[in-house]
């Protein structure tokens, strides 16, 4: 756990990377693959695991350290680990800790990439997967375990859903049968909301959105809370409790107790093996947008609560969806998780369906079409005509997408001016 005093907003200016005397303010991009030694005796030891230090990128980089152990402080984490995207970082894991004959558990409103990954191509890799609704019954939540059960999954606000995941009975849940919880904290930052203090044991993040905020660089965060204690539940976790015989015979909860092993055994195992690694250049871009992340996730907030309250007042809107709207469905858990604000994402419907919709989009000026969310410039994007276009009105209705559905991801621009522009596409309707 971080031994900070100092403000979250602080944090995302002067966390991570804290230059020493007479070195370079800016956090220095390390665009080297390779690190030079005198002995190959000394490479070895760092090899080993013996002693911490850099020798090949792919394993660990400066640059993409210092990032990482931002985001880790941010949320409250003992250690942390970049991945060249949202989709690696998820995959790892969940990876890390369930394989072949295993099984997991996760909420249905999650993203539609993470909903790929878990139901069909770790299923292919012999993992299988159990959804349940996330405002699912006690009962129906218990039925879903099973002895070879190793995580639960969920977001803490679901794209594109917007359901607001309750992290303190999820965690309590999973904690009652022995394993973690993994919270994707993307849509909220932990500015909006730091799951490992309701109880998350594992974070993750598309630093894709939000933390890089800019549309600049795709990319993955990991964080553990240092929390779990794989020990209690050895039988469960062999890879973390026994000797790992691809990494010279360590034992990652032996050598670097509870607050390092997952995140060693990720990078030390899972990175070595699939490299899905973080370029040290993306990971600079990360580090400025997380510079201004406290700044920005208030304006979003702002933004997404005044839209919401827009549309829902406005003649030509059916219906909105948007967690901090007083009145929405997932308020009450909204005013728990995410007191702060619900962030800039909106979902809504136009009076006239799938025809409305379309006039509605193509005639607004600042919010702009593009397959993106949580970015700085406002986006909005209809699923029906765009992402989810093969499929039938049948089809849609089953992936609970209406042929109406618009969501609008509000950026950090004046609240007027897009309030404005949201007015001029609906007179067009
Ligand atoms: N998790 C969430 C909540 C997302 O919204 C996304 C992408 O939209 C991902 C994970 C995947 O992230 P990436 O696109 O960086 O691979």
């Amino acid at each position: 756990m971080s031994d900070r005093t100092e403000s979250l907003g602080t944090t995302c200016v002067q966390g991570g990377y804290r230059p020493g005397d007479g070195e370079p303010r800016q956090l220095p991009i390390y665009q080297s693959t390779t690190w030079k030694f005198d002995t190959s005796e000394h490479m070895g030891r760092l090899f080993d695991l013996e002693e911490a230090g850099y020798f090949y990128t792919r394993l660990q980089n400066p640059t993409n350290d210092a990032v990482a152990a931002k985001i880790t402080e941010l949320e409250g984490g003992t250690a942390g680990m970049l991945t060249s995207s949202g989709q690696a970082a998820n995959f790892f894991a969940v990876f890390n800790i369930a394989g072949a004959g295993d099984h997991v558990v996760a909420s249905s409103a999650i993203y539609g990439g993470t909903y790929n990954l878990l139901a069909n191509t770790m299923r292919r890799m012999g993992l299988e997967c159990t959804f349940v609704a996330p405002d699912c019954s006690d009962a129906e939540l218990e039925a879903a375990f099973r002895p070879n059960t190793k995580a639960v999954f969920g977001e803490t606000i679901a794209n594109p859903a917007l359901a607001v995941l309750d992290i303190e009975r999820f965690a309590a849940a999973a904690h009652a049968h022995g394993v973690p919880l993994i919270v994707d904290n993307t849509f909220p930052t932990p500015v909006n909301c730091r799951p490992i203090e309701w109880g998350a044991d594992i974070v993750t993040h598309s630093t894709t959105k939000y933390l890089d905020g800019h549309g600049a660089s795709v990319g993955g965060a990991i964080v553990d809370s240092g929390r779990f204690d794989w020990c209690a539940h050895a039988d469960k976790f062999p890879g973390l409790t026994q000797p790992d015989e691809s990494y010279h015979g360590v034992t990652y909860t032996e050598r670097f107790g509870l607050e390092g092993a997952f995140i060693t055994k990720a990078t030390a195992q899972l990175m070595r093996d699939f490299g899905a690694i973080q370029s040290p250049q993306n990971a600079f871009y990360i580090n400025l947008g997380l510079e201004s992340l406290h700044l920005r996730m208030a304006q979003h907030n702002r933004n997404g609560l005044a839209m919401a309250e827009h549309l829902a007042a406005h003649p030509k809107v059916a219906w909105v969806r948007y967690p901090g709207l007083p009145g929405d469905a997932q308020y009450d858990l909204a005013q728990k998780y995410l007191p702060s604000g619900a962030s800039g994402v909106v979902s809504f419907g136009v009076a006239g369906g799938r025809a409305a919709a379309e006039t509605f989009m193509v005639n607004l000026k600042l919010a702009q079409i593009a397959t993106h969310v949580a970015d700085a410039r406002t986006c909005v994007l209809h699923p029906a005509n765009a992402t989810h276009r093969q499929m039938n009105e049948a089809e849609l209705a089953a992936a609970g997408i209406t042929p109406d559905l618009i969501r609008l991801s509000c950026g950090i621009e004046t609240t007027e001016d897009l309030l404005a522009d949201v007015d001029q596409a609906l007179a067009a309707v």
